[in-house]
């Protein structure tokens, strides 16, 4: 992440980006390599030591699910959004909404 955030922002990051990683597998495949370019995109330098435990984690407790593609001879994994992912993003977005009422707009 780009300025060594404290804990607690890294907290807040860390849930930043699995929101990211929900939003994106809900829309299409997603891998590990993609994701992380595309969090770049928004600010977000995290290594693949974060990106890939953070994939399985969301796979673990069962909010991504796993294919492997063989990609130009290489196997490649890619995660879509289950069920429980899908559930989990609609109730972030309620939170999202709320909170961004409130903080940006309230707030000024
Ligand atoms: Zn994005």
């Amino acid at each position: 992440m780009i300025m060594k955030p404290d804990s607690m922002l890294k907290d807040f990051f860390l849930g930043f980006i699995k929101i990211h990683i929900l939003y994106h597998a809900s829309k299409e495949p997603i891998y590990g390599a993609e994701i992380q370019k595309e969090l770049r995109r928004h600010g977000y330098q995290i290594s693949p030591g974060t990106i890939y435990p953070t994939l399985h984690r969301l796979k673990k407790d069962g909010y991504l699910e796993q294919q492997s593609r063989v990609v130009s001879g290489k196997v490649r994994n890619y995660y879509t959004i289950t069920e429980r992912g899908r559930d989990a993003l609609d109730k972030s977005r309620n939170k999202i909404q709320e909170l961004v009422t409130e903080v940006l707009e309230d707030g000024r």
